[in-house]
């Protein structure tokens, strides 16, 4: 067992003697009324007068309080969807996107069946998944598709309200989104801007926008208790699961929330729940395990939200998606071992790597807030309320601040906009990371000398994808290998979710794995499945007999897809390598010559920066060592890890990108030992 003690109470501002869930009486009750019952449903009126009165206005309020829900559904009942205009609301995350938008179809009667191009009224759009119509008025979308749409059109004449959403999130998108709608809003006066939050930040928002008025929701909050460890706990991923159980057996009924940090660990915590609950047999009552996070397939992700059945206790295994982004009602106990994954970057080696942080006090309060919303409820904190008061941040950083800009770059320099360092950002971006993105997409050909885009950059931006892997694609043209590198294209965009290893079966999902192993490296290995996968008529048999996931695979598929109908615009032409594995290879160094690393004596070091990386034990070059690679990522756990690599030799360097490389730097440190060497090097004859 764990030993919890009780610190401090998160005020509430209802009495704590409420009735328990409120959520069977709701059932029961219309949809309709559900509505009616939600805390925004009273100042429909006054919002509405606000909205028509202010072109700006910011809007704060608890989460489940309505604002994603039905916000957007006042203003189509309010006529702002006349003349097939259309609302656009963002949402940070791909999830929240497909799930508030399923629900809000249901709420307003209209189909939708989360299908491609179903006709709707209704419907999302997220990156490589495009739910909408010429009809779809009502649009949920990631932030991402947002911005991208200001490629199409750049003032977003077709939209007559822009809710940016979960702005508190500060995501990097939502941050640029900021700075461009400031901009469309001052020369379209008809367009409305709601910028809508949890109860953080929103003083910040509204100098951003010339002192827009804000507009608050009052919440409906009950108290929360506190609890916290009397020690740290070493394995909080077990910490968690005894929890979770010690929960359910002492403590009077309603739903448990956990928050992980990502789907690896979500999958563990939940097989091993599940494991044990079993093994308890009759003595508990019924625990339901449903897990959330971004790659969940959506009639997983509808089940979060289905009632408990009577006697049965739910538990809910999330992301950071359900701190502030989704609402499930029911909840009262939440768990929370103190962690998120956090993206941070360092201009200085251009590294970026994700990686295991403690969260901040403002996110701990969010996540303990979850508890309080149906009746008072209690938070137990997987640290120490020493930790808690030294060892917690009191708010998160900006995305903006620690990430790579490539990508956004790019995007505003297709926009038009040169000036990036007087970019009005509600937070600027490090002068040297701005600095590095520059010159990073110089190396990759997307900008001349002058910083100005070339039209092998203004390509790159119509992909929807990083500016490396757009490069890689480009580059396909030249190797005659377009078909190969989609596959590797779209296979890295799912790829930490191809394999399947279940605990039981450990040894027979490894062998699948190896047996998919090719000489050259993990790109060539994801091929390798992809290939055999689409040979086996795209199987879910197949996938279940290979230990590989039919759902990435599908969803691979999918993207490799719409990747092939970008082609055209990017004046690519299909062709196959036929098996010349070199092509492929090169085609991908084209576009990740940053991400190489070499064997030194004192094992892997990057070429450019000298920083130490290790191989990820799951690669298949693991074993092999090879002298010069390159990387797609870099995760830190314990280490700094290369996640798929691919083995390439060093003259492919001076190949695809001589401006960057000079033969000197790629000499091979251990060829110095050697004796004299009779006649020139290839390099050295050109
Ligand atoms: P906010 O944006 O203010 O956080 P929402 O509009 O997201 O609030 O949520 C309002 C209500 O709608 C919540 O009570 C939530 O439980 C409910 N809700 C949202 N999505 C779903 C869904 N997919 N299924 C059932 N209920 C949902
Ligand atoms: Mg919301």
């Amino acid at each position: 067992t764990i030993e919890f003690v009780r610190a401090t109470q998160l005020q509430g501002d209802e009495e704590p003697s409420a009735p328990p869930t409120s959520t069977q009486a709701q059932q029961k009750e219309s949809i309709q009324a559900v509505r009616r019952s939600l805390p925004v449903f009273p100042f429909r009126e006054e919002l509405l007068a606000a909205i028509a009165n202010h072109q700006v206005l910011i809007i704060e309020g608890e989460t489940g309080s309505g604002k994603t829900t039905q916000i957007p559904q006042y203003l189509f009942e309010e006529g702002y969807t006349n003349k097939g205009m259309k609302i656009a609301c963002t949402q940070p995350r791909r999830v929240a996107a497909m799930s508030v938008a399923a629900r809000v179809a249901r709420e307003m009667g209209v189909k939708f069946l989360g299908n491609w191009g179903v006709e709707s009224g209704v419907g999302y759009s997220i990156r490589f998944e495009d739910c909408t119509s010429e009809r779809t008025v009502l649009r949920y979308m990631t932030d991402g598709m947002l911005l991208r749409e200001f490629l199409s059109e750049p003032d977003l004449a077709s939209y007559s309200v822009v809710m940016v959403d979960e702005a508190h999130e500060r995501t990097l998108h939502t941050d640029i989104l900021f700075g461009l709608i400031k901009d469309v809003a001052r020369f379209r006066p008809e367009l409305k801007v709601l910028v809508a939050s949890a109860t953080m930040d929103t003083a910040r928002f509204s100098t951003f926008f010339d002192d827009a008025p804000v507009f608050r929701i009052p919440g409906r909050r009950f108290p929360v208790d506190i609890f916290y460890t009397k020690a740290p706990e070493a394995d909080y991923l077990e910490a968690c699961v005894v929890s979770v159980l010690q929960i359910h057996v002492t403590q009077p009924p309603g739903d448990i929330l956990v928050f992980l940090t990502g789907q690896e660990e979500i999958e563990a915590a939940c097989e091993m729940l599940q494991d044990r609950c079993r093994r308890l047999g009759s003595k508990i009552r019924e625990l339901l395990v449903l897990p959330i996070y971004a790659n969940l397939p959506s009639d997983m992700q509808a089940r979060i939200f289905q009632p408990t059945p009577p006697g049965a206790r739910k538990v809910v295994v999330a992301t950071n998606i359900a701190e502030t982004s989704l609402t499930i009602e029911g909840i009262i106990y939440v768990l929370d071992p103190g962690f998120c994954k956090q993206k941070s970057y360092n201009p200085r080696t251009g590294m970026e790597s994700l990686t295991v942080t403690p969260c901040s006090k403002a996110s701990a309060n969010q996540r303990a807030g979850r508890a309080g919303r149906v009746a008072a409820g209690k938070c137990f904190r997987l640290y120490t309320a020493w930790a808690y008061q030294h060892e917690l941040e009191e708010t998160t950083v900006p995305e903006i601040q620690r990430t790579s800009l490539g990508n956004v770059v790019l995007l505003l320099k297709s926009l038009g906009i040169h000036d990036l360092m007087h970019f009005d950002f509600l937070d600027p971006p490090p002068y040297e990371t701005l600095l590095l993105a520059l010159e990073q997409l110089y190396a990759l050909g997307a900008l001349n000398h002058l910083g100005e885009l070339t039209t092998s950059g203004r390509k790159m931006a119509e992909l929807p994808v990083d500016p490396m892997l757009s490069k890689m694609i480009l580059a396909s043209e030249k190797y005659s290998c377009s078909e190969e590198i989609l596959t590797v294209a779209a296979m890295l965009s799912v790829n930490n979710s191809i394999f399947y290893r279940p605990k039981d079966k450990v040894v027979h999902a490894d062998n699948a794995r190896v047996n998919f192993f090719l000489p050259g490296g993990d790109h060539l290995v994801l091929l390798n499945v992809y290939t055999q996968w689409a040979e086996s008529g795209y199987s879910s048999q197949w996938c279940y007999e290979n230990f590989v996931q039919f759902r990435s695979m599908r969803r691979a598929r999918d993207v490799r897809e719409q990747l092939e109908g970008l082609l055209e615009r990017v004046e690519v032409g299909l062709s196959s390598c036929q098996g010349d594995y070199i092509r492929v290879r090169k085609a991908i160094t084209a576009g990740y010559f940053y991400h190489t690393a070499r064997l030194t004596r004192s094992g892997y070091r990057t070429v450019k920066q000298q920083q130490t990386v290790f191989i990820h034990p799951n690669s298949s070059l693991f074993e092999q060592q090879p002298r010069w690679l390159l990387y797609h990522e870099l995760v830190l756990t314990t280490k700094e890890f290369m996640r798929q690599v691919l083995e390439i030799e060093s003259s492919w360097l001076l190949e695809v990108a001589p401006h960057y490389y000079k033969a000197k730097e790629l000499e091979d440190p251990h060829a110095k030992k050697m004796p004299k060497k009779i006649g020139k090097t290839r390099e050295e004859l050109g």
